[in-house]
């Protein structure tokens, strides 16, 4: 038996092979050969050959880590730093790597997660600049390994030879660290966050990984590489079909074609969503910024989020949604009051009337993403109930939109969540240029049924007529009013959900990338008219049983076909 230690799962796949300990070279050592501005240059040409590779490899999202690498070698603060140190006499190295550790060191102070993950971004470009000057190589791989460190920058994975790079374990590190994304992107399993690591192994001891459980085995015995190598087989088979879904649309079987969007919660999640075929962002949720913090997160940092997800998606949309917190989703910070319903309570847009100035600086924020990147931001209102509502969000934006009159004019939109604004949708339809339709919160709120509570999931269904016909309602009135009409909750990424959504008339469909394949081998196997037919089934049953059954009984005809 082998020992087995376990981390978190970071990159999907089974790995085996010997461990190859990658430690950060110490900066101090030897002579340098170049001086400050040839071993900026020569790391920035480094860089840029990087960036090339895997912009070629069709990987923008990661090129542009290395692009803003390149752009923090050449920060003319870090610059003048290590020059006044050379100035006292410090070598080039010396000077470079004590002046990035200082701007590393204050950026791994901040109170933001997102900015203080990019300090190992600036210690990393520093050590390239400190290695550049000593006349020195980056790190390389003799034969095929699972490399092994406490951190691995990100340029050190683009750098190590693919053909030779079998896994990633890492003793720090979280599922959105730079190492995990660029192991996702590049497809090398990996597990991270794994505790006693690289202490507990030993450079060159056999190593098996798998990346969807997140476990590491130190010198595997024959019957445990029995057992990866048949994991490994169908892991390997499950994303090749579904790597090929990936460049395919989603559409039914005749051809009605149906826009594929992503939900995310956070920046580092758009690449991969890109990457399995996403054509929007659907629901970009913005909680993350400004929960487990002291205070509300500034304009700067909250647009330099937006601006990450706009400029990578490019011509795409990207829908950001407007803080949804109360509810589940307590702040501190707000001061809200203690409720006895907080799910009825004073949250989302009732917060904007609260808190004005809380919407108004994300609104200010978001319009200067789309200013920075020449994008135009959607954006959406959450638990939106009434036409009130909707003027008080209209209001807000113009007035943002004055305090920010250089941005691109953004597309305002709202999320049908509450039953009220389903039943009011044909009103609110002309007020509005999208609708995105929740059905986790419209779910609850028309059934009477807590979404936290596990025990009442026989009750959670949305296939429910009460619920479609709310729907129904929505899709009809965006149709009338000549807008789109999206759905984000999950059950876009339910193929029973996604086909009767089709039926009922959504144009789009929003959903965690996980989901994609599913739906398109679901919805691809059918005629848009047979989800037609099925909608007005569903409309008619006496219960969400009954519906759900005969969206099941399409989807396995479909199949079977
Ligand atoms: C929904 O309510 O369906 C939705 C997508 O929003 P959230 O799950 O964030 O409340
Ligand atoms: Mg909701």
């Amino acid at each position: 038996m082998s020992t087995t230690l376990r981390g978190i799962a970071a990159a999907p796949g089974i790995a085996v092979a010997p461990a190859w300990r990658y430690e950060a070279q110490p900066a101090d050592r030897g002579r340098d050969e170049l001086g400050l501005d040839d071993a900026i240059a020569a790391a920035t040409a480094q860089l840029n050959g990087l960036v090339d590779r895997l912009t070629a490899a069709g990987r923008p999202a990661e090129a542009g880590i290395l692009e803003a690498q390149i752009m923090m070698a050449n920060d003319p603060e870090l610059v003048a730093e290590a020059r006044r140190r050379m100035s006292a006499g410090e070598p080039t190295s010396t000077a470079v790597s004590r002046a990035g550790a200082a701007a590393a060191a204050q950026l791994a102070a901040l109170d933001d997660e997102l900015l203080s993950a990019r300090a190992a971004d600036v210690r990393d470009v520093v050590a390239r600049v400190a290695r550049s000057a000593r006349g020195e190589v980056g790190p390389q791989l003799a034969r095929r390994s699972i490399v092994v460190a406490e951190d691995l920058p990100p340029s050190v994975t683009a750098e190590l030879d693919s053909a030779l790079l079998a896994g990633v374990v890492l003793g720090g590190g979280s599922r959105t660290a730079h190492a995990a994304i660029l192991s996702r992107a590049l497809g090398i399993p990996a597990v991270v966050g794994v505790e006693g690591v690289p202490a507990a192994v030993p450079d060159g001891v056999a190593l098996a990984i798998d990346g969807d459980r997140g476990e590491v085995l130190l010198e595997p015995d024959a019957s445990e590489l029995v057992a990866l190598e048949r994991r490994r087989h169908a892991s390997e088979a499950r994303s090749i079909a579904d790597r090929e879904l990936s460049g395919q649309p989603l559409c039914t079987r005749d051809g009605h074609r149906i826009t594929l969007a992503a939900n995310i919660g956070h920046p580092e999640e758009a690449a991969a969503a890109l990457a399995a075929g996403a054509e929007a962002i659907g629901l970009f949720r913005t909680e993350f910024l400004f929960m487990g913090r002291p205070s509300a997160p500034g304009e700067v940092v909250q647009a330099a989020a937006y601006a990450s997800v706009l400029e990578l998606m490019g011509e795409r949309p990207v829908v950001i949604r407007l803080l949804d917190v109360g509810g589940d989703k307590a702040i501190g910070y707000l001061d809200l009051p203690a409720e006895a319903n907080p799910f009825l309570g004073m949250r989302a847009m009732r917060l904007a009337r609260r808190n004005p100035e809380l919407v108004l600086a994300q609104l200010r924020a978001i319009l200067r993403a789309g200013e920075r990147t020449g994008r135009q931001p959607w954006i959406m209102a959450p638990m939106i109930g009434d036409l009130q509502d909707v003027a008080l969000f209209r209001e807000l934006a113009s007035r943002a939109a004055e305090q920010s009159p250089r941005a691109p004019h953004p597309r305002l939109g709202v999320m049908i969540e509450i039953p009220s604004a389903a039943l009011l949708a044909e009103s609110i339809a002309r007020e509005v240029d999208f609708f995105s339709i929740g059905t986790n919160d419209l779910t609850q709120y028309a059934l009477a049924v807590d979404r936290t509570n596990p025990e009442l999931g026989p009750w959670q269904d949305p296939l429910h007529p009460g619920v479609t016909r709310l729907i129904q309602l929505a899709a009809t009135a965006a149709a009338a009013a000549g807008i789109p009409v999206a759905a984000c909750g999950e059950m876009a990424g339910d193929p029973a959900g996604a086909a009767v959504l089709i039926g009922l008339g959504v144009d789009e469909l929003s959903m965690g990338a996980a989901s994609f394949a599913a739906v398109k081998r679901a919805l691809g196997a059918v005629d848009h008219e047979r989800l037609r037919q099925l909608a007005r089934d569903c409309l008619a049953a006496p219960s969400a049983r009954r519906a759900r059954d005969a969206a099941d009984s399409v989807l396995r005809d479909g199949r079977a076909a």
